[in-house]
């Protein structure tokens, strides 16, 4: 077990003493405002020889206190457009400083202000240490790394640490999924590290695996893995899962995820350096999967969640699709390639065709998509995640409640808008088929390169047909994280497992 759990701790008292802990973690945009008079007062002490505390995360010697040890951890720059986010950059430097002075238990104690914008920011503080605790999966394997910590504590008036750790959990399981390289998490090892970490969870699970019903059921996702087919290690994957809440459900969300463990660009091979860090283009697929671990141990009632990861490598070989080929996908659309590159959509296409069957008959439903998808996204929007939906989604304000939710939770989003010029970019330009997948050129030169891929997925899912004016009206929102599924080195930084805890407060709200 890697995971630190967070502990509640309702008694003020534990800052002095009792329950093991071994150091505080304060953190604090203003020490004047922290409510334990003995933690104030020693911070302004030891400002009087050491100006650096209350600017920088510092450690001080604190006799009377847990374990001696007392961290400030500042929450610098809070300005007119500061989101909660800067209660986690202060977290994270603090709990790295009491880890490294040796502590095993911290005590986290979060003063904030009571503005609404900083409503959750104990919880976001608590989570943002179980990120900045993470370690890649390959060093955890190789060097039989365990838990970091023993626990935190977070002090609190209302318990919130079943809600943090089964957030961790689902975190710690995504990032995982998206930060392994490419053999260690190929398609089958992925979905095999899935059927593992859901074994009791109550979950249905099932793990597609057979070639003919990939090629007939799957038929884009398969044209991507085609190549793939030649190395039996490098097979693809699908995995379905299932949560079903108990009670009356009123709501239905199904997620299509993607998985795309490997991308070299297929035929339209990326160059130049290009390739490398591609390992990570499974963070979707890695995220949901994370979602459904938080809903296993969270089981919220009412709700039922639905979810498909598409687990593929495009590969390059002899047998590599093509641009121009004509495929038909599994809503019957007939798709031109248009760059080989540009995989991830047509994986997710057949993934939202088969949620689509579902959602007709489910109560409520709601469709997602979520992808590393775009270079665009990352040069429109830097590291934010973008929401682009449907006309049904719009009506339903799907989006501006998971904006709401990623302000709050740290996890922030910006709102794309579908236009008629996204739906006439992927017309076939002969008519030969229905519809082309995407033009040959780099998303990032072209001109809505996040926002149009939308209007594919609608297309070629068939989802387009259920529009305000069908009977069955079916909600969509796609979800591009590509900006924001790592942190840190644009190659290899952290997985981030977003847009995790946005999408839970979504789904239980
Ligand atoms: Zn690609």
């Amino acid at each position: 077990m890697f995971q630190v759990p967070v502990i509640d701790v309702t008694n003020e008292q534990a800052i002095f003493e009792g329950e093991g802990f071994d150091a505080v973690v304060v953190v604090t945009p203003k020490l004047a405002d922290v409510a334990q008079q003995e933690i104030s007062l020693l911070a302004a002490h030891a400002q009087q020889i050491d100006k650096r505390v209350g600017q920088q995360a510092t450690l001080l010697f604190a006799p009377g206190l847990a374990g001696g040890r007392l961290v400030i951890a500042p929450v610098k720059n809070i300005g007119d457009y500061t989101d909660v986010r800067v209660y986690a950059t202060a977290a994270k430097e603090g709990i790295n400083i009491a880890k490294e002075a040796g502590a095993n238990k911290p005590l986290l104690v979060v003063a904030h202000s009571q503005e609404e914008r900083f409503k959750f920011a104990s919880q976001v503080a608590a989570l943002a240490c179980g990120q900045a605790l993470w370690q890649p999966l390959e060093t955890r394997e190789a060097k039989q790394l365990t838990a970091p910590l023993t626990g935190i504590g977070l002090l609190v008036s209302d318990p919130q640490a079943d809600l943090i750790n089964a957030l961790e959990a689902g975190r710690l399981l995504a990032r995982d999924l998206c930060g392994t390289d490419p053999e260690r998490m190929s398609a089958i090892n992925f979905a095999e590290y899935c059927v593992e970490s859901f074994k009791d969870s109550g979950l249905e699970v099932e793990v597609v695996d057979d070639k003919q019903t990939l090629l007939t059921e799957y038929p884009l996702l398969s044209a991507v893995g085609r190549s793939s087919f030649d190395v039996e290690r490098h097979h693809p994957r699908v995995v379905k899962l299932a949560y079903t809440g108990e009670g009356e459900i009123t709501r239905t969300l199904l997620f299509a995820g993607k998985g795309v463990v490997y991308d070299t660009g297929g035929a339209d091979i990326k160059i130049a350096g290009g390739m490398a860090g591609m390992s990570r283009d499974k963070g979707g697929a890695a995220a949901v999967a994370g979602l459904m671990k938080t809903l296993a141990l969270l089981k919220p009632k009412g709700i039922k969640v639905i979810a498909q990861l598409g687990l593929v490598r495009n590969s390059i070989g002899s047998e590599a699709f093509v641009t121009d080929e004509i495929i038909t996908s599994h809503a019957g659309t007939r798709v031109r390639i248009g760059n080989t590159d540009a995989e991830g959509r047509l994986v997710l296409t057949d993934l939202l065709s088969h949620l689509r069957e579902q959602a007709i008959n489910a109560t409520a439903p709601s469709l997602f998509s979520v992808a590393t998808l775009t270079g665009h996204v990352v040069r429109a929007y830097g590291g934010y995640t973008a929401l682009v939906e449907n006309v049904v989604a719009k009506q339903q304000k799907v989006a501006e409640k998971l904006y709401q939710a990623g302000q709050q939770w740290a996890e922030p989003f910006e709102v794309s808008h579908l236009r008629p010029e996204d739906f006439e970019k992927v017309a076939d330009k002969n008519g030969a088929a229905d519809v082309i997948s995407s033009n040959n050129a780099p998303s990032s030169i072209t001109a809505r390169g996040h926002q149009y891929p939308a209007a594919f997925l609608l297309k070629a899912s068939g989802l387009d047909k259920h529009g305000l004016n069908h009977n069955i009206p079916l909600s969509f929102t796609h979800i591009d994280i590509a900006g924001s599924a790592t942190e840190g080195d644009p190659l290899y930084g952290k997985p981030t497992a977003q847009p995790l805890v946005a999408l839970l407060q979504f789904a239980v709200s």
